[in-house]
């Protein structure tokens, strides 16, 4: 089967086309045939198209909205020069699956999409209003350009983390607000978490029963996930992903009186304070200089930035914090698995956040550190190791495609206990 995989952001539309089945999943057969990207929909838009063995393309077109973009996506695909093994006409498109970022507290796995899933992702828009909005418009743009007849599944960031505890989803706010608002933390990037704690499992040849592992998701955005018997028992990220880590213009954890504080002091409104808190801050506003981890390294080591180097040691220091924190929580864990751009590119960054850790137990190997890059996955720990760390380069599009398959099929992977439940 031959899917296509949708990520939709409020101005970008992220693809692939994956062509995988149950014979190929069971295999880890499954293929990429192509991949893409187009960025500043809604005005002269950046195309960039990859056929898998193919010289990369990068062009431009006039772009009004998702619609077009996913048109412009379509006739790439079908294209007779874009050299696509296997697709020549829609119809070699037989599945959709969509990132959505919210699924509040309905969606605990992933779902076919009818006119009622559809209704329920719009429910949930008032928790995710930068993200949702976008991925509804990538459902109803697949669905009038692809047809009725193809089936679209939607795979939620929120879903994995369904099983935290209340100990973990619930803020120490009035109760009533969970009641009347569902007020709590969802978590996301559970998608790649999920990938990467599969991964895990298989290169330790475990059940996932076995899995209790760290996952730090080290991206632009950032988090860390706890995880138990194969579980999400806790994730960094809240109600929304400004929670937790250091990111690249998000502040993470913060005093939340720093909020009143700054409208008193700074006169700021409290949509000027989110946009400080979610765009201005993080990695950009410690150094004043980028968001860009690869940037801030360079800079600190060729000009010896200070701020450059204080927002890289903070970033750490609060990663680190967390990976405490999860241990404790756990009851420990057996490894640390580091994914996202600079998780699976940056051995300076990772050999920072684990610095100190050998009082328990962890200890990285230098070399294998160094070499584990550019998409490389492995271990990064020293052999003997008792809390071993991986390197574990995220894949959410497969699970997006393989969720999608399965789910169509009728075949899901097997049900995770949903502690989210429904109060009086
Ligand atoms: P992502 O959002 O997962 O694409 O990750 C983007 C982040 O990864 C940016 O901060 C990049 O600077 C960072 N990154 C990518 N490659 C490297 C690298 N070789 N060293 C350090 N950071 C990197």
């Amino acid at each position: 089967m031959n899917v296509l995989v949708l990520n939709c952001g409020s101005s970008s539309v992220r693809f692939q086309v994956i062509e995988t089945d149950l014979e190929r999943i069971a295999q880890d057969r499954d293929r990429c045939l192509a991949r893409g990207y187009i960025e500043r929909i809604g005005s002269l838009a950046l195309v960039t198209l990859e056929a898998t063995g193919r010289p990369k393309r990068i062009e431009t077109y006039p772009l009004r909205d998702h619609r077009a973009a996913l048109d412009q996506v379509l006739r790439w695909i079908v294209a007779s020069d874009s050299g696509i093994d296997g697709i020549g006409a829609l119809s070699d498109i037989q599945a959709v699956g969509h990132r959505v970022v919210h699924g509040g507290e309905r969606f605990t796995r992933s779902v076919k999409i009818d006119a009622a899933v559809l209704d329920g992702i719009e429910d949930t828009i008032e928790l995710a209003p930068l993200h949702n909005p976008a991925n509804l418009k990538g459902i109803l743009a697949a669905r009038e350009l692809l047809g009725p007849a193809v089936p679209q599944v939607a795979v939620f960031d929120t879903a994995f983390h369904a099983t935290m505890p209340e100990t973990a989803y619930l803020y120490a706010l009035p109760y009533s607000l969970y009641r009347r608002h569902r007020l709590r933390r969802y978590g996301f990037h559970g998608t790649s978490h999920r990938y990467v704690s599969y991964r895990y499992r298989k290169l330790r040849k475990l059940t996932r029963e076995k899995v209790n592992l760290i996952t730090l998701h080290l991206g632009n955005g950032c988090s860390a996930c706890a995880i138990k018997g194969g579980d999400s028992m806790n994730t960094s990220m809240g109600l929304t992903p400004l929670e937790g880590l250091v990111m690249g213009t998000r502040a993470g954890d913060i005093d939340a009186a720093i909020i009143p504080y700054l409208h008193q002091k700074e006169g700021l409104s409290v949509d000027e304070i989110d946009t400080l808190l979610n765009k201005e801050s993080g990695l950009l506003g410690l150094s004043g200089l980028t968001n860009d981890m690869r940037e801030l390294l360079d800079e600190e080591r060729e000009k010896g930035d200070r701020r450059a180097r204080l927002a890289v040691d903070i970033f750490c220091a609060r990663a680190r914090k967390y990976v405490g924190a999860y241990l404790a929580e756990l009851g420990g864990a057996d490894a640390l698995a580091f994914a996202g751009g600079i998780g699976e590119n940056s051995p300076a960054v990772r050999e920072r956040i684990t610095r100190g850790l050998e009082w328990m137990g962890l200890t990285l190997d230098p070399r294998r550190n160094a070499a584990m890059v550019g998409g490389k996955e492995g271990e990064i720990s020293k052999a003997g190791s008792r809390l071993k760390a991986y390197v574990i380069p995220t894949n959410e599009e497969l699970l997006i495609a393989r969720d999608t398959v399965r789910t169509v099929l009728g075949a899901p992977a097997p049900a995770r206990k949903a502690r989210a439940r429904a109060a009086k």
